[in-house]
Order: C-alpha cells, then structure tokens, then sequence
C-alpha cells in the first residue's frame, strides 16, 4: 500500500481494537487503482458516529446526521463515515434521515458508481462486490444498480457522472448515459450549492470540453441556473480549445461567451450561489478582458489588475483570440513586477502629509489629489519619494 493510506492505518486498527469493521472506501480507492493522485481518504465503519467519537480524542461534528464524523489524527483530517442505507428518498433529494447499519455490503450498494463502490481493508485487499475494478479497467461509468432508479433517488448522482466523465476522461455506460439524457429536468430538484461543487470540478476536468459538450447533447445544460436559453454561446466555447485554466478562469471564459452585460453576470454568478470575492474577481477579469481587446496594457491597468487578474486576463484573451499560447504573458508580469508602487499603500505620502503641505482640511480634493499622485508615480512622472513629490504637486498647482 502507498500514502496517505500507510498513515491512516492506524485509525483503522484502532476501529478493529474497538471491535468495529473499518475500510477505506470512495475516491481514493478508486484514484489509487487509477494510479491518480489521491486527495482525501475516506474511511467507511460500522461503528456509530457516537461510538467513532469515543474512540478518538479529537474529532469534528461535520455531518452526524448522515453518519459523518471528522478525526483529527497526526495532522490530518479524516472523514469517517457510518456504514449506512439511504432508506427512503424524498423529492430526488438525498434522503434527510439515514439508516446506520452494521454491513460494509450495503453501504456500497448506496453508493453511485461501481468505481466508487469499492472497499480496501488495512492490509490492501478490495471489497468489489459491482465489479467497479472492471469498469476503472474498462474506463466506463456506471451506476451501482439501475441508472433510472439511482437518478431518481438522487439527481445530484447525473452532474457526478458528467463531472467524472470530465475529470477521468471515461465513457459512460449505455443506459446510464440514457438516464442522464431522460432524467435532466430532476436537477431542478438538487440544491445549487451541491449542483456547483460537481459543476466547478467539471468545469476544470482534463476532459471539460467534450463534458460540456455532454451537457448541451444530453440537454442537462437546461436545468442548469443561467445556462437554459444559452445553448450557440455555450458552442462557441467548446469550439476552443482552452486548458489548465483554473476555475475562476473557467467562470470568466463561461461569461466571456454568454455575454452577459455587468449586472446580469454578477446575477448570474449569485444564482450559482459563488461567494462574493470570487464574483468579484471574475467580473474584474471581465472588465479587463473588454479593456484588452480594445488596447494593450497601460501602467495604471497592470497596477489596478494586481498580478492574478492580470495573468488570467492575458491567459482568456489570447484564448479568446484563438491563440494557444500566451506569449506575451512573462512581458506584461515583467512589467508589473516593474511597477513603482503595487498598492496604493505603497505611496510614500499620506492624506495627512498633503494636508499639512496645502494647509487645508480633508474633502473631495484630497481624494482627487492622492488618485494624481497615484497615476503620476505609475505613469513614471514623478518618482515615489516624499520630497519629490511634494515639489511636484506644488509646481502642478502654481499651472
Ligand atoms: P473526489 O475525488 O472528487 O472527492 P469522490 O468519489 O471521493 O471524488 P466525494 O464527493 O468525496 O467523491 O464522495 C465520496 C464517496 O461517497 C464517493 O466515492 C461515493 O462512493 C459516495 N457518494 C458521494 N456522493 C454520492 C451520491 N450523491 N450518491 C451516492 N454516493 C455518493
Ligand atoms: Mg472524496
């Protein structure tokens, strides 16, 4: 066996001792067989999260009422997650109440792919009663069970499968592929925060461009938030060939093509539920995108952008251009990193020195003067020193 597994053995050991079962299970088991690099590993038991509480001194209250508790052991966190059944769904929602049960069979018979459905125990065997080796063999996904019924008990299971299919660059299985296509309008169902989360992974999968496509064939982009009445925008970016963008950038380019004039996108990435930094920054690169095409950097945009927004911006607009490469890119960061000042911060002047310097009191001409002073140092008129600054603006004023 390899890490991060060797380090969470003992946490299993420790779930035997108690007299519990206790097995790896989920994504890391299958990106280990995969031989991806593995994230976070999960531990499924059938111990109750109560009595996994007992046995470890420090743990997290993440999820109790699904069965999930997090324990903090050598540094890490752990989720462990109680062997359990989904008993009756509600509404195409994941159910609100589970059932705990004492059988890791079971447990993997919930779950929503045969490649996730396998178990490995402490000393590196599987527990692969749906044949999930043969699928991550065969590079397919394919529902635990019958797609429609899996579909209907959770819809939220239809963006999974694009997202693995965007993420793993596997083929979907037949009749789940015909469930994603007949099942779609069920996400309307699903919460936007869990639709986001496999959307966001989608978005930046190795495989996004043919998954998007997978979404306009299938009809799924419909009962996406936003995306419905969309479908020619949402072509023209599968007809580039964009990657290794980042998924404020996948965002930006997603807005880029739908076009959507300033508030509708900040609407638009709302009802996607992003936080607001992150719309924040995307509607900047937005806005630097539109400056772009009209004309190269100039000091005062380099400075205003800041290094990220910058980068992404240069990286979307060759994209957009139909160019592969950003050539220009280590240009125009040269000529950030040359910028006299990167904050405003970085001024050597306050408000209060150019009040004592003009004699006045604080208003709008204070503003006004502090943003001249700003261009004047970016723009190289004048250097970033006190005293030379202080000479500068009082000859500006004598004009
Ligand atoms: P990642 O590597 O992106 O974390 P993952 O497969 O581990 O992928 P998670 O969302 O972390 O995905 O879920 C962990 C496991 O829980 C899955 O592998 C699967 O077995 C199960 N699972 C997660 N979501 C669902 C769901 N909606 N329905 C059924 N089983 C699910
Ligand atoms: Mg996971």
């Amino acid at each position: 066996m390899i890490e991060p597994f060797l380090t969470a053995i003992p946490i299993i050991e420790q779930l035997e001792a108690s007299g519990f079962q206790a097995y790896f299970v989920g994504g890391s088991v299958r990106d280990y067989l995969l031989k991806r690099s593995i994230s976070d590993v999960d531990i499924a038991t059938s111990a109750t999260p109560y009595e996994v509480k007992e046995i470890f001194p420090r743990t997290v209250d993440i999820g109790i009422e699904h069965g999930t508790v997090l324990v903090l052991f050598q540094n890490k966190s752990y989720e462990i997650t109680t062997f359990r059944t989904e008993g009756a769904y509600q509404d195409y929602r994941r159910p609100k109440e589970v059932a705990f049960i004492r059988n890791l069979e079971d447990d993997l018979k919930r779950r929503d792919f045969t490649m996730n459905a396998i178990a490995m125990d402490r000393n590196g065997n599987l527990i692969d009663p749906f044949h999930g080796q043969t699928a991550i063999q065969k590079k397919v996904i394919e529902t635990v069970g019958l797609p429609d019924e899996r579909f209907q008990e959770d819809a939220l299971r239809i963006m999974r499968a694009v997202r693995f299919f965007s993420q793993l660059s596997f083929s979907v299985e037949n009749e789940t592929l015909e469930a994603i296509k007949n099942l779609g309008p069920l996400l309307k169902n699903i919460a936007v925060e869990r639709v986001k989360v496999e959307f966001e992974k989608l978005l930046v999968g190795e495989n996004a461009n043919k998954a998007i496509r997978l979404l306009l064939d299938s009809d799924l982009y419909k009962y996406l938030p936003g995306l419905k009445n969309h479908k020619d925008q949402i072509e023209k970016i599968i007809s580039i060939s964009f990657k290794n963008l980042n998924k404020i950038e996948m965002w930006a380019l997603l807005l880029f093509y739908l076009n959507l004039k300033d508030k509708s996108a900040e609407v638009f990435l709302r009802e996607w539920k992003l936080p607001v930094k992150e719309i924040k920054e995307i509607q900047e690169i937005l806005y630097f995108i539109k400056k772009r095409m009209e004309r190269e950097w100039v000091e005062y945009d380099l400075y205003k952008a800041g290094r990220e927004v910058l980068s992404s911006t240069e990286k979307l607009y060759h994209l957009v251009k139909g160019l592969t490469e950003t050539l220009s890119l280590p240009y125009w960061l040269k000529r950030y990193d040359e910028l006299p000042i990167k904050q405003r911060h970085d001024i050597n002047v306050t408000g209060k020195d150019v009040m004592e310097w003009f004699q006045s009191e604080g208003g709008p001409w204070l503003r006004e003067t502090l943003l001249k002073i700003e261009c004047a140092v970016l723009a190289g008129d004048v250097q970033n020193d006190k005293e030379m600054i202080k000479e500068w603006l009082i000859k500006c004023s004598q004009k």
